[in-house]
Protein backbone atom coordinates (compact mmCIF):
# COMPACT_ATOMS: atom_id res chain seq x y z
CA UNK A 1 0.00 0.00 0.00
CA UNK A 2 1.31 3.50 -0.82
CA UNK A 3 1.93 5.53 2.37
CA UNK A 4 -1.29 7.63 3.64
CA UNK A 5 -1.41 11.50 4.07
CA UNK A 6 -3.49 14.13 4.43
CA UNK A 7 -3.02 15.44 1.47
CA UNK A 8 -0.65 13.97 -1.39
CA UNK A 9 0.79 16.82 -3.71
CA UNK A 10 2.96 14.88 -4.66
CA UNK A 11 1.68 12.04 -6.55
CA UNK A 12 -0.93 14.67 -7.92
CA UNK A 13 2.20 16.82 -9.25
CA UNK A 14 3.45 13.92 -11.05
CA UNK A 15 0.40 12.98 -13.05
CA UNK A 16 1.10 16.74 -14.54
CA UNK A 17 4.93 16.82 -14.35
CA UNK A 18 5.19 17.22 -17.95
CA UNK A 19 2.84 20.38 -18.08
CA UNK A 20 3.73 21.89 -15.07
CA UNK A 21 7.59 21.68 -15.64
CA UNK A 22 7.52 23.08 -19.10
CA UNK A 23 5.17 26.16 -17.61
CA UNK A 24 7.80 26.48 -14.90
CA UNK A 25 10.37 26.76 -16.77
CA UNK A 26 8.88 28.97 -19.28
CA UNK A 27 8.55 31.67 -16.51
CA UNK A 28 12.30 31.36 -15.62
CA UNK A 29 13.61 31.54 -19.12
CA UNK A 30 11.17 35.13 -19.76
CA UNK A 31 12.46 35.71 -16.07
CA UNK A 32 8.81 37.77 -15.40
CA UNK A 33 8.96 36.47 -12.03
CA UNK A 34 6.58 39.38 -10.87
CA UNK A 35 3.30 40.59 -12.45
CA UNK A 36 3.97 38.17 -15.64
CA UNK A 37 1.97 37.81 -18.29
CA UNK A 38 0.58 34.40 -16.23
CA UNK A 39 -0.59 35.88 -13.83
CA UNK A 40 -2.94 37.87 -15.86
CA UNK A 41 -4.12 34.81 -17.61
CA UNK A 42 -4.62 32.54 -14.46
CA UNK A 43 -6.80 35.90 -13.03
CA UNK A 44 -8.98 35.92 -16.09
CA UNK A 45 -9.18 32.17 -16.64
CA UNK A 46 -10.17 31.79 -12.36
CA UNK A 47 -13.09 34.91 -12.75
CA UNK A 48 -14.41 32.63 -15.89
CA UNK A 49 -14.19 29.63 -14.10
CA UNK A 50 -16.05 31.10 -11.22
CA UNK A 51 -18.46 33.39 -13.09
CA UNK A 52 -17.25 36.73 -11.39
CA UNK A 53 -16.16 40.02 -13.13
CA UNK A 54 -12.94 40.47 -11.36
CA UNK A 55 -10.17 38.02 -9.93
CA UNK A 56 -7.68 39.55 -8.40
CA UNK A 57 -4.45 37.68 -7.13
CA UNK A 58 -2.30 38.27 -4.25
CA UNK A 59 0.35 36.71 -1.92
CA UNK A 60 -2.29 34.90 0.84
CA UNK A 61 -5.62 34.07 1.49
CA UNK A 62 -5.30 35.71 4.63
CA UNK A 63 -3.94 38.90 2.62
CA UNK A 64 -6.87 38.12 0.64
CA UNK A 65 -9.15 38.79 3.86
CA UNK A 66 -7.00 41.42 4.95
CA UNK A 67 -7.22 43.37 1.57
CA UNK A 68 -11.26 42.81 1.30
CA UNK A 69 -11.68 44.32 4.87
CA UNK A 70 -9.23 47.36 3.99
CA UNK A 71 -10.98 48.24 1.26
CA UNK A 72 -14.38 48.48 2.51
CA UNK A 73 -13.19 51.21 4.84
CA UNK A 74 -13.59 49.56 8.29
CA UNK A 75 -12.59 52.04 11.09
CA UNK A 76 -10.84 50.80 14.46
CA UNK A 77 -13.94 49.36 16.76
CA UNK A 78 -15.84 48.02 13.91
CA UNK A 79 -17.77 45.17 14.29
CA UNK A 80 -17.16 41.67 12.34
CA UNK A 81 -19.51 38.85 12.74
CA UNK A 82 -17.78 35.54 12.14
CA UNK A 83 -17.88 31.79 13.11
CA UNK A 84 -15.72 30.97 15.91
CA UNK A 85 -15.37 27.48 14.34
CA UNK A 86 -12.61 28.50 11.60
CA UNK A 87 -9.21 28.82 11.24
CA UNK A 88 -7.37 31.60 13.34
CA UNK A 89 -6.51 33.54 10.00
CA UNK A 90 -10.32 34.45 9.21
CA UNK A 91 -10.69 36.13 12.97
CA UNK A 92 -6.99 37.20 13.01
CA UNK A 93 -7.32 39.73 10.24
CA UNK A 94 -10.04 41.33 11.95
CA UNK A 95 -8.05 41.76 15.24
CA UNK A 96 -5.15 42.89 12.88
CA UNK A 97 -7.09 45.88 10.87
CA UNK A 98 -7.99 47.11 15.00
CA UNK A 99 -12.26 45.52 14.76
CA UNK A 100 -13.66 43.68 16.56
CA UNK A 101 -14.63 39.88 16.00
CA UNK A 102 -17.87 38.87 17.08
CA UNK A 103 -17.78 35.04 17.44
CA UNK A 104 -20.84 33.08 16.57
CA UNK A 105 -21.76 29.80 16.64
CA UNK A 106 -21.83 27.43 13.63
CA UNK A 107 -24.22 25.27 12.87
CA UNK A 108 -23.43 21.82 14.20
CA UNK A 109 -24.45 20.22 10.71
CA UNK A 110 -22.54 21.99 8.38
CA UNK A 111 -19.95 23.35 10.36
CA UNK A 112 -20.74 26.77 9.02
CA UNK A 113 -21.92 30.04 10.66
CA UNK A 114 -25.56 29.65 11.83
CA UNK A 115 -27.98 32.18 10.51
CA UNK A 116 -30.12 32.80 13.35
CA UNK A 117 -27.19 33.35 15.64
CA UNK A 118 -25.77 35.91 13.25
CA UNK A 119 -29.30 38.62 13.93
CA UNK A 120 -28.97 38.22 17.58
CA UNK A 121 -25.33 39.60 17.31
CA UNK A 122 -25.75 42.43 15.00
CA UNK A 123 -25.41 45.92 16.52
CA UNK A 124 -24.92 49.30 15.91
CA UNK A 125 -21.48 48.74 15.44
CA UNK A 126 -21.74 45.64 13.02
CA UNK A 127 -20.16 46.19 9.33
CA UNK A 128 -19.84 43.02 7.92
CA UNK A 129 -20.29 39.22 7.93
CA UNK A 130 -17.17 36.96 7.15
CA UNK A 131 -18.71 33.27 6.30
CA UNK A 132 -16.33 30.41 6.05
CA UNK A 133 -17.60 27.80 4.08
CA UNK A 134 -15.32 24.89 6.39
CA UNK A 135 -14.17 21.89 5.00
CA UNK A 136 -15.63 22.55 1.56
CA UNK A 137 -19.18 23.23 1.98
CA UNK A 138 -20.51 26.41 1.28
CA UNK A 139 -22.14 28.42 4.44
CA UNK A 140 -26.10 29.21 4.04
CA UNK A 141 -25.00 31.98 1.74
CA UNK A 142 -28.71 32.82 0.83
CA UNK A 143 -30.07 33.23 4.25
CA UNK A 144 -26.77 34.97 4.89
CA UNK A 145 -27.18 37.75 1.93
CA UNK A 146 -30.70 38.08 3.29
CA UNK A 147 -29.56 39.39 6.64
CA UNK A 148 -26.92 41.47 5.39
CA UNK A 149 -29.37 43.42 2.95
CA UNK A 150 -31.89 43.99 5.83
CA UNK A 151 -29.26 45.35 7.78
CA UNK A 152 -27.11 46.88 5.46
CA UNK A 153 -23.62 44.73 6.08
CA UNK A 154 -21.27 43.78 4.09
CA UNK A 155 -20.55 39.98 3.07
CA UNK A 156 -16.84 38.69 2.42
CA UNK A 157 -16.52 34.85 2.09
CA UNK A 158 -13.92 33.08 3.34
CA UNK A 159 -13.65 30.21 0.16
CA UNK A 160 -10.20 29.37 1.29
CA UNK A 161 -11.11 26.30 1.48
CA UNK A 162 -14.23 25.60 -1.39
CA UNK A 163 -12.62 26.71 -4.23
CA UNK A 164 -14.90 25.25 -6.97
CA UNK A 165 -18.04 24.47 -4.73
CA UNK A 166 -21.38 25.28 -5.77
CA UNK A 167 -24.30 27.39 -4.36
CA UNK A 168 -28.29 26.37 -5.46
CA UNK A 169 -30.25 28.91 -4.95
CA UNK A 170 -34.14 28.68 -3.94
CA UNK A 171 -34.92 29.95 -7.70
CA UNK A 172 -33.01 27.29 -8.83
CA UNK A 173 -29.58 29.60 -10.63
CA UNK A 174 -26.04 28.61 -9.47
CA UNK A 175 -23.03 30.40 -8.42
CA UNK A 176 -19.83 29.50 -6.97
CA UNK A 177 -19.19 29.94 -3.32
CA UNK A 178 -16.83 33.27 -3.03
CA UNK A 179 -18.71 35.14 -5.77
CA UNK A 180 -21.91 35.47 -3.78
CA UNK A 181 -20.84 38.07 -1.02
CA UNK A 182 -19.89 41.72 -1.67
CA UNK A 183 -16.18 40.25 -1.94
CA UNK A 184 -14.67 36.73 -2.12
CA UNK A 185 -11.05 35.63 -0.86
CA UNK A 186 -9.56 32.36 -1.05
CA UNK A 187 -6.62 30.92 -0.72
CA UNK A 188 -3.82 28.78 -2.96
CA UNK A 189 -1.75 27.47 -0.08
CA UNK A 190 -0.61 24.15 -1.47
CA UNK A 191 -3.05 21.69 0.76
CA UNK A 192 -5.88 23.84 -0.43
CA UNK A 193 -8.55 22.43 -2.98
CA UNK A 194 -6.10 24.78 -5.73
CA UNK A 195 -3.08 24.55 -4.39
CA UNK A 196 0.23 26.39 -5.63
CA UNK A 197 3.73 25.05 -4.96
CA UNK A 198 3.92 27.78 -2.04
CA UNK A 199 1.88 30.80 -1.25
CA UNK A 200 -1.05 32.28 -3.27
CA UNK A 201 -4.58 33.80 -2.88
CA UNK A 202 -6.94 35.91 -4.50
CA UNK A 203 -10.13 38.23 -4.08
CA UNK A 204 -13.21 38.33 -5.99
CA UNK A 205 -16.18 41.25 -6.65
CA UNK A 206 -18.24 41.55 -8.94
CA UNK A 207 -18.14 45.13 -8.40
CA UNK A 208 -15.89 47.50 -10.76
CA UNK A 209 -14.69 50.10 -7.60
CA UNK A 210 -13.83 47.49 -5.48
CA UNK A 211 -12.22 45.76 -7.93
CA UNK A 212 -10.08 48.55 -8.52
CA UNK A 213 -9.75 49.95 -4.51
CA UNK A 214 -8.77 46.06 -4.38
CA UNK A 215 -6.10 46.30 -6.72
CA UNK A 216 -4.76 49.29 -5.48
CA UNK A 217 -4.28 47.74 -1.88
CA UNK A 218 -2.69 44.62 -2.68
CA UNK A 219 -0.12 46.93 -4.78
CA UNK A 220 1.25 49.98 -2.37
CA UNK A 221 -1.99 51.65 -2.45
CA UNK A 222 -0.46 52.77 -5.86
CA UNK A 223 -3.16 54.59 -8.61
CA UNK A 224 -0.21 54.63 -11.28
CA UNK A 225 3.90 53.97 -10.60
CA UNK A 226 4.86 55.96 -7.35
CA UNK A 227 1.67 57.59 -7.17
CA UNK A 228 0.33 56.23 -3.56
CA UNK A 229 -2.82 57.03 -2.86
CA UNK A 230 -4.04 55.02 -0.10
CA UNK A 231 -2.58 52.70 2.74
CA UNK A 232 -2.10 49.44 1.08
CA UNK A 233 0.32 46.36 1.49
CA UNK A 234 2.46 44.40 -0.67
CA UNK A 235 0.71 41.05 -1.62
CA UNK A 236 1.58 39.49 -5.06
CA UNK A 237 0.84 36.31 -6.65
CA UNK A 238 4.27 35.13 -7.94
CA UNK A 239 4.07 34.66 -11.83
CA UNK A 240 5.36 30.71 -11.08
CA UNK A 241 2.65 30.08 -8.87
CA UNK A 242 -0.31 31.67 -11.48
CA UNK A 243 1.36 29.25 -13.87
CA UNK A 244 1.08 26.11 -11.96
CA UNK A 245 -2.61 27.30 -11.11
CA UNK A 246 -3.49 28.03 -14.54
CA UNK A 247 -2.69 24.13 -15.25
CA UNK A 248 -4.19 22.82 -11.99
CA UNK A 249 -7.42 25.23 -12.79
CA UNK A 250 -8.37 23.12 -15.57
CA UNK A 251 -8.55 19.69 -13.34
CA UNK A 252 -10.04 21.42 -10.58
CA UNK A 253 -13.91 19.79 -11.24
CA UNK A 254 -12.03 16.43 -11.78
CA UNK A 255 -9.84 16.86 -8.29
CA UNK A 256 -13.41 17.88 -6.43
CA UNK A 257 -15.35 14.70 -8.15
CA UNK A 258 -11.97 12.20 -6.32
CA UNK A 259 -12.44 13.80 -3.27
CA UNK A 260 -16.30 13.30 -3.06
CA UNK A 261 -15.37 9.83 -4.74
CA UNK A 262 -13.70 9.12 -1.63
CA UNK A 263 -16.09 10.96 0.92
CA UNK A 264 -18.77 8.39 -0.28
CA UNK A 265 -16.37 5.98 0.58
CA UNK A 266 -15.77 6.64 3.69
CA UNK A 267 -19.72 7.77 4.18
CA UNK A 268 -20.88 3.95 3.08
CA UNK A 269 -18.31 2.63 5.62
CA UNK A 270 -19.26 4.36 8.21
CA UNK A 271 -22.89 4.33 7.67
CA UNK A 272 -25.42 3.60 10.62
CA UNK A 273 -22.29 3.65 12.97
CA UNK A 274 -24.11 5.18 16.08
CA UNK A 275 -20.95 6.61 17.57
CA UNK A 276 -19.88 8.31 14.03
CA UNK A 277 -21.39 11.61 12.29
CA UNK A 278 -20.38 11.32 8.39
CA UNK A 279 -19.92 14.64 7.35
CA UNK A 280 -23.93 16.21 6.59
CA UNK A 281 -24.36 17.46 3.31
CA UNK A 282 -26.38 20.40 2.55
CA UNK A 283 -29.08 20.47 0.06
CA UNK A 284 -28.35 23.92 -1.34
CA UNK A 285 -24.27 23.61 -1.91
CA UNK A 286 -21.96 20.33 -3.33
CA UNK A 287 -19.71 19.56 -0.70
CA UNK A 288 -15.75 20.05 -2.33
CA UNK A 289 -14.39 18.12 0.88
CA UNK A 290 -11.21 20.19 1.47
CA UNK A 291 -11.67 17.53 4.74
CA UNK A 292 -13.74 14.87 5.63
CA UNK A 293 -14.60 15.44 9.06
CA UNK A 294 -16.53 13.08 11.59
CA UNK A 295 -18.02 13.84 14.52
CA UNK A 296 -17.49 11.47 17.70
CA UNK A 297 -20.00 10.59 20.43
CA UNK A 298 -18.92 8.50 22.84
CA UNK A 299 -15.59 7.95 21.43
CA UNK A 300 -12.21 8.25 22.76
CA UNK A 301 -10.98 11.17 19.99
CA UNK A 302 -7.51 11.49 21.03
CA UNK A 303 -7.43 7.72 21.52
CA UNK A 304 -8.61 7.37 18.10
CA UNK A 305 -6.03 9.94 16.75
CA UNK A 306 -2.73 8.19 18.49
CA UNK A 307 -4.19 4.56 17.57
CA UNK A 308 -4.66 5.82 13.75
CA UNK A 309 -0.45 6.99 14.14
CA UNK A 310 0.13 4.22 15.26
CA UNK A 311 -0.90 2.35 12.18
CA UNK A 312 0.90 5.19 10.17
CA UNK A 313 -2.71 6.73 9.47
CA UNK A 314 -2.70 10.33 10.15
CA UNK A 315 -5.56 12.50 11.11
CA UNK A 316 -6.04 15.77 12.48
CA UNK A 317 -8.20 17.87 14.73
CA UNK A 318 -9.60 21.06 13.15
CA UNK A 319 -9.47 22.99 15.16
CA UNK A 320 -8.70 22.09 18.68
CA UNK A 321 -8.93 25.85 20.11
CA UNK A 322 -11.88 27.75 18.19
CA UNK A 323 -11.55 31.62 18.18
CA UNK A 324 -13.29 32.22 21.27
CA UNK A 325 -10.49 30.73 22.94
CA UNK A 326 -7.93 31.84 21.78
CA UNK A 327 -5.68 33.99 23.89
CA UNK A 328 -4.51 36.55 20.93
CA UNK A 329 -8.36 37.45 21.78
CA UNK A 330 -8.60 37.49 25.39
CA UNK A 331 -8.94 41.16 25.83
CA UNK A 332 -12.21 41.19 23.82
CA UNK A 333 -13.46 38.71 27.08
CA UNK A 334 -14.20 36.35 24.78
CA UNK A 335 -13.33 33.01 26.63
CA UNK A 336 -15.80 34.18 28.63
CA UNK A 337 -18.73 33.93 25.75
CA UNK A 338 -20.91 30.70 25.88
CA UNK A 339 -20.26 28.98 22.97
CA UNK A 340 -21.88 25.18 24.03
CA UNK A 341 -22.33 24.26 20.13
CA UNK A 342 -18.61 25.09 19.39
CA UNK A 343 -16.80 23.86 22.06
CA UNK A 344 -19.01 20.87 21.59
CA UNK A 345 -17.84 20.47 18.20
CA UNK A 346 -14.27 21.17 19.11
CA UNK A 347 -14.02 18.27 21.45
CA UNK A 348 -15.46 15.91 19.06
CA UNK A 349 -14.51 16.58 15.04
CA UNK A 350 -11.89 14.22 13.41
CA UNK A 351 -11.00 15.00 10.21
CA UNK A 352 -9.23 12.04 7.93
CA UNK A 353 -7.09 11.82 5.15
CA UNK A 354 -8.95 13.24 2.27
CA UNK A 355 -7.23 13.94 -0.96
CA UNK A 356 -7.48 13.93 -4.98
CA UNK A 357 -4.99 10.62 -4.80
CA UNK A 358 -6.86 7.78 -2.80
CA UNK A 359 -7.54 4.98 -3.58
CA UNK A 360 -9.13 1.76 -2.53
CA UNK A 361 -7.15 -0.09 -0.67
CA UNK A 362 -5.80 3.06 1.20
CA UNK A 363 -9.73 3.64 1.98
CA UNK A 364 -10.37 0.07 3.46
CA UNK A 365 -7.38 0.23 5.48
CA UNK A 366 -8.52 3.70 6.93
CA UNK A 367 -11.95 2.93 7.68
CA UNK A 368 -11.18 -0.45 9.33
CA UNK A 369 -8.82 1.37 11.85
CA UNK A 370 -11.41 3.40 12.43
CA UNK A 371 -13.93 1.00 13.26
CA UNK A 372 -11.51 -1.27 15.09
CA UNK A 373 -11.50 1.51 17.54
CA UNK A 374 -15.00 2.81 17.65
CA UNK A 375 -16.18 -0.38 18.02
CA UNK A 376 -14.35 -1.92 20.54
C1 LIG B 1 -6.07 28.43 4.72
C2 LIG B 1 -7.13 29.33 5.25
C3 LIG B 1 -6.96 30.73 5.29
C4 LIG B 1 -5.67 31.41 5.02
O1 LIG B 1 -5.03 31.12 3.88
P1 LIG B 1 -3.43 31.31 3.73
O2 LIG B 1 -3.22 31.25 2.27
O3 LIG B 1 -2.79 30.20 4.48
O4 LIG B 1 -3.08 32.65 4.29
C5 LIG B 1 -8.04 31.49 5.69
N1 LIG B 1 -9.18 30.93 6.08
C6 LIG B 1 -9.38 29.60 6.08
C7 LIG B 1 -10.69 29.06 6.50
C8 LIG B 1 -8.36 28.75 5.68
O5 LIG B 1 -8.55 27.43 5.70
Amino acid sequence: MRPIQMVDTHTQYHKIKSEVDKAVIEVMESSAFINGEPVRKFAANLSNYLGVKHSIPCGNGTDALQIAMMALGFQPGDEVITPSFTYIATTEVIALLKLTPVFVEVDPKTFCINPSEIEKAITPKTKAIVPVHLYGQAAPMEEIMEIARKHQLFVIEDNAQATGCDYFFKDGSKKKTGTIGHIGATSFYPSKNLGAFGDGGAIFTNDDDWAVKLRMIANHGQSKRYYHDVVGCNSRLDTIQAAILDIKLKHLDEYAAARRKAADHYDKAFAGNQKIRTPFRAPYTNHVFHQYTLILEGVDRDGLNKFLAERNIPSMIYYPVPGHRQKMFEHFNTASKEMPVTDWLTERVISLPIHTEMDEEQLNFIENNVLEFVNK
